[in-house]
């Protein structure tokens, strides 16, 4: 913690010039990645200036300062007004973070802290201290901004839970971090069920939990065009044959779909698929088969995986 750094004593105009002198060294101005999320320069990643370039004298040597594209998981009270802060940022995996006064400091802090909201952070930290000071988060895109409702709600809930118990703390996920972005665009009032699906597809993917579902795990028998079946207790798919007991089957349909996810990225599929013939009932035991998976791995039942599975029987 930095405890001698932030005693409610520092000037007032400090991040603001911190943030000026991150973006005289990289050539942009606020402008630019506020435009959106698609519009967002790969410049701005990867911003880490030594702690003694911009900031007060007295401040120590090795404290480094980033301001890095990251999307807000979670946060929860410390003590009194402070908050910590679960962020997983774009160069440097998911952080923990002290928000000094975060529940009361609007200027800094404003709506930005609502999970599953695309923020540049401001951070200071030290070597060996996990928890990093939270200077503030300026919104690149907040879910907000869009019309919610119980079940956009519950996805964005599915992409917070998976995200913060799945990936390990300081583990740079890059492919991860463009994902949630991606399915965050597509998840909209009426139709989250296509981006949830592909979300819940792509996660156990890019963390190496799902082998090839295109043929059977025992005897590697073709399985596009018919199908498979799965289990809780395995990884992948397996044909008739090596079906156990209590094992659910993936449709052929549903299969083909996965592979077709797997070739595109989700704004051409939405493109393809039109978002509009999405319901609950479509390719739903894929996504048991995905969220089973997951929850394997994760050795837990995820609370917002119940909910959405209340949600589509709805
Ligand atoms: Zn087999």
């Amino acid at each position: 913690m930095f405890m001698h750094v932030d005693d409610g004593r520092r000037p007032a105009n400090r991040v603001s010039r911190k943030s000026t002198c991150v973006g005289q060294e990289n050539g942009f101005g606020q402008g630019n990645w506020q435009r959106g999320v698609r519009a967002a320069p790969r410049a701005v990643r990867n911003v880490a200036i030594p702690g003694w370039d911009c900031l007060d004298a007295g401040y120590a040597l090795n404290v480094t300062t980033h301001r890095i594209e990251s999307i807000v998981l979670k946060s929860w009270p410390l003590h009194e007004a402070d908050l910590v802060v679960s962020l997983l940022t774009r160069e440097a995996g998911k952080i923990k973070g002290i928000a000094k006064s975060g529940l009361k400091s609007r200027r800094r802090f404003g709506g930005a802290l609502e999970p599953m909201t695309y923020v540049l952070a401001s951070y200071a930290e030290k070597p060996r201290q996990e928890l990093v000071r939270l200077d503030s988060c300026e919104i690149v895109a907040s879910p907000l901004s869009e019309e919610m409702d119980y079940g956009r709600a519950a996805a964005l809930a599915f992409y917070t839970e998976v995200l913060e118990e799945a990936l390990p703390d300081r583990d740079p996920q890059d492919a991860i971090f463009r994902l949630t972005l991606a399915v965050l665009a597509h998840t909209r009032k009426g139709h989250i069920w296509m981006p949830v699906t592909y979300f819940s597809l792509w996660i156990p993917r890019l963390l190496g939990w799902l082998p090839e579902l295109g043929r059977c795990t025992v005897c590697e028998e073709p399985l596009t065009g018919r199908g498979g079946y799965f289990h809780a207790e395995m990884d992948g798919l397996v044909c008739e044959t090596h079906r156990p007991a209590g094992a659910r089957m993936l449709t052929a349909e549903s299969l083909a779909l996965a592979q077709t996810m797997f070739r595109q990225p989700v704004a051409k599929f939405a493109a393809s698929e039109g978002e509009a013939a999405w319901p609950a009932a479509r390719a739903a035991d894929l996504r048991r088969f995905t969220t089973q998976s997951l929850e394997r791995h994760l050795e837990r039942r995820l609370r917002s995986v119940e909910a959405l599975r209340r949600l589509a029987k709805a």
